[in-house]
């Protein structure tokens, strides 16, 4: 018997498209097996756009959301253009919706695969990474998107990973990142895996560069189990393993944050087949089957996934998986709902059948420790065209140009016009110009002439008697460059954590 025995409030909203049908479907097989269910129906996308509402999440939604927790949504169409913004990042983001969970296995030979031991779970960092959005340009050359990765961020997936495993009953967790060149983000995030992974020794453990790791994805995807990663290599993965699944339309997905969890479909709101009673439900079907496991109606949850695994057995099948030879019955939306609902109580025979049990996915994160963090120095960023002064002498000139003209432009932008005039600007205010990189390559000092520059260099100041340095000091040195001309652009400072530097190397340093 399960744990809950009252209706749980759950929020749902059919979405655009395909949406309300396969949503319809859902609801239907949920209540004839007898979920303990509250549906409190919701606008989001499409209607609450044309509404003018920006987000495409009306007010109403937001509170029903707050006080009720979960949510089972329909596929969203996404506006082009005019401000809008998609419901997905909005929902993500607002409600702290940090782990995508998507499980991924192939029902062959019921659906065509090459890969028919596949069964995986991509767990996808959802807030951070390069999905911060904050770009900007800053040169006429060079645009930037910054990459955030947190240690709480880091700490909170890594550790759901494990506990979701633990709770399933899987038995390897393999973590994906680029830290053999990101070693600070990618490397956070690797070395936080490590930890919690010595923390389940009954849980095997790995790491693999993302390249490979794609690959062998793509190739050997059985050899898989709980994937972590960061949120734009769990993108990319995750839709490579919905691809060679061969069943991108039998997808579901959990978005799950302290509080509030949103279940959907992996697919889209497929206009093109809407309200023709063609959709596959099955996607939104196991989005739902996560969402009563989620709230604690685990037998509820087995019952309904057993009865669809019966029903594909079976060659009951929607246009998108029907096959002539092998299918029994060609269906519509809520033909295959009702095959589903007269198998309810029955069991794969051999495929097989699932079992659920409650579980706890309730993530705490240890407390952080706590580091010395001191100064060590600035990457200043200029913008430099290497446009010479009209004496020839002296530091080149910044760019500078009037508002809106474009700056006189030395087609050499030489680093040895740069780097000695910039050392010299510096050293007359106590601190010492180290090396100067454009696009990460050193050309200053010791550059190649061969190495291709544009206008934005990063140039690495220390203060000249090697101490622990402060910001009064940083504003003399920033105002020396700017008065001698120099456009700067951005600087990050150098900060060492107990001794450590927090900061990326350049060669040879
Ligand atoms: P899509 O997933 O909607 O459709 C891709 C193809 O798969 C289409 O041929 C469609 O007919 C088919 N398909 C999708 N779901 C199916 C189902 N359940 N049964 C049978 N066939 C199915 O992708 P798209 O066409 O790129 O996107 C359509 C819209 O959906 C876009 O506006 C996109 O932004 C949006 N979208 C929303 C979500 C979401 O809300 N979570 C996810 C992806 C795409």
């Amino acid at each position: 018997m399960d744990v809950s025995e009252s209706p749980i409030p759950v929020v749902v909203a059919e979405g655009d498209g395909i949406g309300p049908e396969i949503t319809r479907a859902t609801v239907r097989i949920l209540d004839a097996a007898g979920a303990r269910i509250d549906w409190k129906p919701v606008v989001l996308g499409q209607v609450a756009y044309e509404r003018g509402v920006a987000t495409g999440v009306p007010d109403d939604a937001w509170s029903l959301l707050r006080r009720h927790q979960v949510l089972l949504k329909g596929p969203i169409t996404t506006p082009q253009g005019g401000g809008y913004k998609s419901v997905n990042v909005t929902l993500r983001k607002s409600l702290g919706l940090f782990a995508n969970v998507r499980e991924t296995k192939s029902y062959a030979p019921y659906v065509p695969t090459r890969h028919e031991g596949m069964n995986l779970v991509i767990v996808r960092e959802n807030e951070e990474d390069l999905y911060a959005g904050i770009e900007h340009r800053q040169t006429r050359e060079v645009t930037q998107s910054l990459k955030l990765i947190t240690r709480p961020g880091t700490e909170r997936i890594v550790r759901f990973a494990f506990a979701y495993a633990r709770a399933y009953g899987r038995r390897k967790v393999t973590c994906m990142t680029k830290d053999n060149i990101m070693k600070a983000t990618d490397g956070l995030f690797h070395k936080t895996f490590d930890a919690v992974a010595a923390e389940y020794p009954d849980i095997e453990s790995e790491h693999l560069i993302i390249d490979i790791g794609a690959a062998r994805l793509a190739d050997t995807p059985e050899r898989f189990d709980v994937i972590v990663t960061l949120n734009l290599y769990g993108d990319v993965l995750s839709d490579i393993a919905s691809q060679i699944a061969g069943s991108v339309g039998l997808g579901g997905s959990a978005n799950v944050g302290d509080g509030v969890a949103m279940f959907e479909a992996v697919h889209g709101s497929a206009p093109d087949i809407a309200g023709q009673d063609l959709a596959n439900p099955s996607g939104m079907l196991l989005a739902a089957v996560q969402m009563l496991v989620h709230v604690g109606q685990a037998e509820i949850a087995q019952r309904v996934a057993n009865a669809w695994l019966r029903t594909l057995e079976d060659g009951v099948h929607t246009g998108d998986l029907y096959r002539a030879g092998s299918s029994i019955e060609r269906v519509g939306t809520q033909g295959f709902a009702d095959a589903v609902i007269a198998r309810l109580g029955e069991d794969p025979l051999h495929l097989p059948p699932v079992h659920y049990r409650k579980i706890d996915l309730h993530v705490e994160l240890p407390e952080p420790p706590v580091e010395r963090k001191d100064l060590r120095g600035i990457d200043v960023f200029l913008d430099w065209h290497g446009a010479a002064r009209a004496d020839g002498a002296g530091p080149a000139a910044g760019a500078g140009p009037a508002a809106g003209a474009g700056p006189a432009d030395d087609a050499r932008r030489d680093p040895e016009v740069l780097g000695p005039a910039l050392a010299a600007t510096a050293k007359a205010v106590g601190w010492h110009l180290k090396m100067v990189t454009n696009r990460g390559v050193k050309v200053w000092p010791e550059g190649f002439a061969e190495t291709f520059c544009t206008d934005h260099w990063r140039c690495r100041f220390h203060p000249a008697d090697g101490a622990v340095t402060d910001f009064d000091a940083v504003l003399r040195l920033l105002g020396a460059v700017h008065g001698a001309g120099y456009e700067v652009i951005k600087t990050e400072h150098l900060y060492d954590f107990d001794g450590l530097p927090g900061y990326s190397l350049g060669q040879g340093e």
